[in-house]
């Protein structure tokens, strides 16, 4: 047994969108609805409480430059865990950080290995560097190093042509997905174009990150197979910076990442209208700090998605999406406890007024 004093929640618990429950406990760690008898030691916690935010897209251990060592990931997580992300999707790391696994005190980890990518078609120091005939081993490795998910960059610039392209031939993506699926891990992919879409998925593909590059055409094809996507607006808000700073070199590659950015949130609503599963991420640890998940959840309202799916995003449906509980009986206690229903105005995960982890309140 856990010697942690029984904590009661009262208030509103968000077990689902519309499944609103008066009061919890938490009682060696764990969520439970009924009452504790003989437990002395209570704290009361008041307010609304949510399942601990889901950031299905971010990077521990890695800033602008490449992997950093165990203190700064450490920051990294702990400043997520502040924000109320308390389940990361990590999209990519070239830092062992298995040693979190051992810590009750930071957020919980679904790691997606390393980067995958073609050679010199990605940020330097992120990604193993490959060419197609690697692929399928590369994703086998990653496979076994990674918590269930493998993330490839399916596009990037190249410089020869000037513009965004496709970083993998048809052929080798479909070998390479399908042996991820063979050992039981779902693929993902870096896409911000258009024309890397369609051969990932008609090769099948479980996600795509960025996924600026969805126009209509493609829409149906997402929809029908259940591709998620993972747009990272807070990331997209970059791309005019990005932009700029290419203009001279690669006029074309500018002129693409402006339209791509000009239309981000018709192309996250359409996606959204679709039935095309969306998920919150911030991008957080490449060049975006940690700690935005409110932002993005913003991002998502602004770009017309109703709050309560925009909050299920980063609460229920992700915990579902990525095999995790939620707030049910028995489940690891990780929540977040806000003074307003967050249901209401999603601005107010900006600011917890508790973090509940592993049933421990974090002071
Ligand atoms: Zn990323």
């Amino acid at each position: 047994m856990s010697d942690q004093p029984v904590l009661h929640v009262k208030g509103g618990v968000l077990v689902g969108p519309r499944d609103v429950r008066d009061e919890l406990w938490v009682v060696g760690g764990r969520v439970s609805y009924d009452r504790p008898t003989g437990a002395r030691d209570v704290r009361t916690v008041r307010g609304w409480a949510l399942p601990g935010l889901v950031d299905a897209h971010c990077h521990v251990g890695l800033d602008a430059h490449g992997p950093v060592d165990a203190e700064t990931a450490e920051k990294q997580a702990l400043t997520d865990r502040e924000a109320g992300t308390l389940l990361m999707r990590d999209a990519g790391s070239p830092s062992d950080t298995r040693w979190i696994d051992d810590r009750a005190d930071l957020p919980k980890i679904i790691r997606a290995g390393r980067h995958i990518a073609r050679t010199r078609r990605y940020i330097r120091n992120y990604a193993w560097e490959i060419e197609p005939d690697d692929l399928v081993a590369y994703v086998a490795q990653e496979a076994r190093r990674g918590d269930g998910w493998v993330k490839l960059v399916g596009d990037w610039i190249d410089r020869e042509v000037g513009d965004l392209s496709p970083c993998w031939p048809r052929e080798a993506v479909e070998a390479a997905i399908a042996e991820a699926h063979r050992l039981g891990a779902r693929v993902t992919a870096h896409c911000f174009a258009e024309n890397s879409l369609r051969d990932l998925v008609e090769s099948g593909i479980d996600c795509i990150e960025h996924a600026t590059g969805l126009t209509e055409d493609l829409i149906p094809l997402f929809a029908e197979r259940g591709v998620a996507i993972v747009p990272t607006l807070v990331n997209i808000a970059t791309f005019p910076q990005l932009a700029a700073g290419g203009e001279s070199k690669f006029p074309n590659w500018s002129a693409h990442m402006r339209r791509l950015h000009e239309r981000r949130y018709d192309t996250v609503r359409s996606a959204y209208d679709a039935g095309i599963p969306v998920f919150v991420g911030t991008d957080a640890g490449g060049s975006l700090p940690h700690g935005l998940v409110a932002a993005e959840v913003a991002e998502l309202v602004t770009a017309g998605i109703p709050p309560i799916e925009a909050l299920a995003a980063t609460s229920w449906s992700a915990r579902a999406w990525l095999g995790r509980p939620g707030l049910e009986e028995g489940a690891p206690a990780d929540l977040v406890v806000y003074d307003e229903d967050p249901r209401a105005e999603v601005g107010v995960l900006a600011a917890p007024r508790r973090v509940v982890l592993n049933g421990a309140v974090v002071e």
